[in-house]
């Protein structure tokens, strides 16, 4: 790794072989896009101004979006300039009045969501599911491994982490009551996930085809997405989720770019029967990443989900949501859908961890739970190798559940 006059340890989750973007704001100013480096967060818009970049406007935006909208060759071209300007020592000046300490920075939500899909490209996860809701089939319906299973959510509901959780309220019916009820969830439900944040606009009718794909993908985010298990079960048939999902959905504030993600990337666990070709790829554009998950509930790690496990590559997902001719605009978002593996432990939502909740798991305090209680606090954290022994941290996204109105 390049050396920097910063003084960032080796091991740094936020070394400079990460650099992600998010939009951060301090004590009477507005917001503007920052780069976490180390414990602080560099002012890309002001850095770039004092350096005479006349590209770096874009930072000064509230959001990511008009940066996203610059698509691939500018992304790159920004992160080849920011490596410098914080490892050349010439340019010092430049870079140390615009470094604010991360513990006085207020971090807001990194992107004006566009549209947000939800993917469901784990294995494990939809058997378990499909085991779970509909014991009497077979446990992936038949078109799941054909095609990445998506659903549209709902954007303006996309909150950056530390939001409150407000439990939902709705309509839900379990199998043996005689009639549906209305109230608050009962059964409140985290999905880990990761969220793919999407620039490079295209037009309608243009599809991208997988090998493309990465060039549409700025980075990632940690993504929550909360569920309330029994309004979906009484809501789900035939049209899919929908007031189960739309109350919240959490991410992380850095977006962590793909390109810090390059030594993180994995072969896919492997694809049977092969898909058709519009989802076919090479070992460069079809990829895993090795990201490792932790799932905390009120301070107890209670899971430890594996992103190499997913079935479906990211790029995979992003040519299915637009091989129908559907545009893509700066700001989209889309997820990975729930993080679970083989293992128990490796599952990435209460629904999996207590099997409906028909076997609860302990925390640390001697509590169990099966589903959230009011108060609780759930947090994901990840991480992934770096170049050259480095560690790519992806941060953590939280959030409190707080009572229905
Ligand atoms: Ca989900």
């Amino acid at each position: 790794m390049t050396a920097t006059w910063l003084d960032i340890p080796a091991d740094h989750p936020f070394g400079l072989a990460n650099l992600p973007y998010g939009v951060f704001s301090t004590q009477g100013r507005p917001r503007r896009v920052g780069v976490r480096v180390g414990d602080w967060v560099l002012d890309a818009g002001a850095a770039s101004e004092q350096a005479g970049m006349e590209s770096g406007e874009v930072w000064l935006q509230p959001s990511l979006n008009a940066f996203l909208a610059e698509g691939r060759p500018a992304w790159e071209a920004a992160r080849a300039w920011l490596v410098e300007l914080l490892t050349n020592e010439a340019r010092r000046d430049c870079v140390e009045p615009h470094l604010v300490p991360v513990e006085q920075v207020t971090m807001h939500l990194p992107v004006e969501v566009a549209d947000y899909v939800d993917f469901y490209a784990s294995e494990h996860h939809a058997t378990n599911v499909g085991r779970i809701f509909r014991p009497d089939s077979e446990p992936l319906t038949p078109n799941w491994k054909h095609l990445p299973i998506g659903y549209h959510g709902r954007s303006g509901t996309v909150v950056v982490s530390g939001t409150d959780i407000i439990r939902p309220t709705g309509q839900r019916k379990a199998p043996a009551d005689a009639a549906p009820s209305f109230g608050p969830s009962v059964r409140l439900d985290i999905e880990a996930e990761l969220g793919f944040v999407v620039g490079g606009p295209t037009a309608i009718g243009e599809r991208v085809g997988v090998a493309d794909a990465a060039d549409h993908l700025l980075g990632v985010v940690l993504l929550n997405d909360w569920s309330a298990r029994d309004i979906q079960a009484w809501e789900y048939v035939p049209l899919g989720p929908f007031l189960g999902k739309s109350f919240a959905t959490s991410i992380s504030p850095w977006v962590v770019t793909l390109d810090a993600l390059e030594a993180a990337r994995v072969p896919l666990p492997g694809q049977d029967p092969e898909p058709l070709a519009y989802l076919q790829g090479t070992a460069t554009s079809l990829f895993g990443l090795d990201i490792h998950y932790e799932v905390e509930l009120n301070g107890t790690v209670v899971a430890r989900p594996e992103y190499r496990d997913m079935y479906w590559s990211p790029t995979q997902m992003l040519a299915h949501l637009t091989v129908n001719g559907a545009s893509l605009r700066a700001g989209d978002l889309f997820g990975s859908g729930t993080i679970s593996g083989a293992a128990k432990d490796s599952r990435g939502s209460f629904l999996e961890l207590s099997w409906n909740g028909s076997e609860p798991f302990a925390l640390g305090s001697g509590a169990t739970r099966a589903f959230l209680e009011d108060g609780d606090v759930v947090t994901l954290r990840a991480v992934a190798p770096g170049p050259e022994g480095s560690r790519i941290g992806l941060g953590e996204v939280t959030g409190r559940v707080v009572p229905a109105r």
